[in-house]
């Protein structure tokens, strides 16, 4: 893990429980390594970086916020990966901080900073930095990381399977490219997929620049279940834009049984309008 991981983790816990002290918080990391006799150096750079929000930081108060961390579900809780895509935070590509809120198993919030993802859609050259945020009957939207203005985002209308655009992960072990190649093929798609790290794949699709998100498991990680915060936040901006969200098999995601999504299979993000063609296409 990154200074990064740790430094995301311990501040966003840390506000996270001043404001809400009695709810639980599931995020990715821990302090375990951090406490460990050779990694002082390590700890001392995460109270460094956090220091320059937090000027109290201490190595002990930064291991305590990284540990406000539960994985014991409740009723209510907060999901948190303090940075999904670490592979792509670590070459310069895509990355996520994804927070959402869960009550009784439904995503009712979600919000994920994308520091390094352009914000016009089809503008990779153009400006850098995106939040998106999404509250249940109520939208998904995308500012800037200054807090400018807000724009109403809306998946893509397109009901021509051959015209979408479908996005997936760079890591080879993250997913089956080559069944989603033959997938594409099935369908008819003409453009290459658009390769991405991290939960930005959500933002991609609620802002209808992809239409769809394929994540089939590899076949080098039989058996792989998906944890909750990698999901969570981009599921519910994805929807409330307009789209649907289940796994590869068509089923409703589950954030309710514990960190791992066990009664899953991979992940399907479409504009809704393609979802049943695309399930029929993966079953043949
Ligand atoms: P992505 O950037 O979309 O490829 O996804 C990054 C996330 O993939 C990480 O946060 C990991 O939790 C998760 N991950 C790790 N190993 C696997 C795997 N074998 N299959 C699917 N996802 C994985
Ligand atoms: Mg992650």
């Amino acid at each position: 893990m990154t200074i990064a991981d740790f430094g995301s983790q311990a501040i966003i816990c840390k506000v996270i429980k001043e404001r809400f002290p009695k709810d639980v918080i599931v995020a990715e990391e821990d302090s375990e390594e951090l406490r460990s006799p050779s990694r002082v150096h390590l700890l001392e750079q995460v109270t460094r970086y956090v220091g320059t929000l937090i000027p109290d930081a201490s190595p002990e108060k930064v291991c305590s916020w990284i540990d406000y961390s539960s994985h014991a579900l409740q009723e209510r809780f907060w999901t948190l990966d303090p940075i999904d895509g670490t592979k792509g935070f670590l070459r310069g590509d895509q990355y996520a901080i994804a927070l959402a809120l869960i009550e009784d198993g439904m995503v009712k919030l979600g919000v994920m900073a994308c520091p390094n993802l352009y914000l016009e859609k089809g503008d990779p050259r153009g400006k850098r930095g995106c939040l998106f945020f999404a509250l249940r009957g109520r939208g998904s939207f995308q500012t800037d990381l200054q807090g400018g203005d807000k724009t109403r985002l809306s998946v893509s209308k397109t009901d021509i399977p051959s015209k979408a655009l479908l996005t997936e992960s760079v890591e080879a072990d993250h997913a089956d490219h080559e069944f989603h190649q033959r997938l594409a093929r099935s369908l008819g798609i003409e453009s290459p997929p658009l390769r991405m790290d991290s939960q930005a794949k959500y933002g991609i699709v609620a802002r209808g620049e992809a239409t769809l998100y394929l994540r089939v498991p590899s076949p080098a990680e039989v058996g792989y279940k998906e944890n909750i915060w990698d999901h969570a936040a981009g599921s519910i901006i994805a929807e409330e834009a307009g789209g649907k969200v289940t796994d590869a098999l068509g089923n409703p995601l589950d954030f309710s049984s514990g960190i791992k999504m066990e009664r899953n299979h991979g992940i399907l993000v479409t504009n809704g309008i393609l979802h049943d063609a695309v399930l029929k296409a993966m079953r043949m």
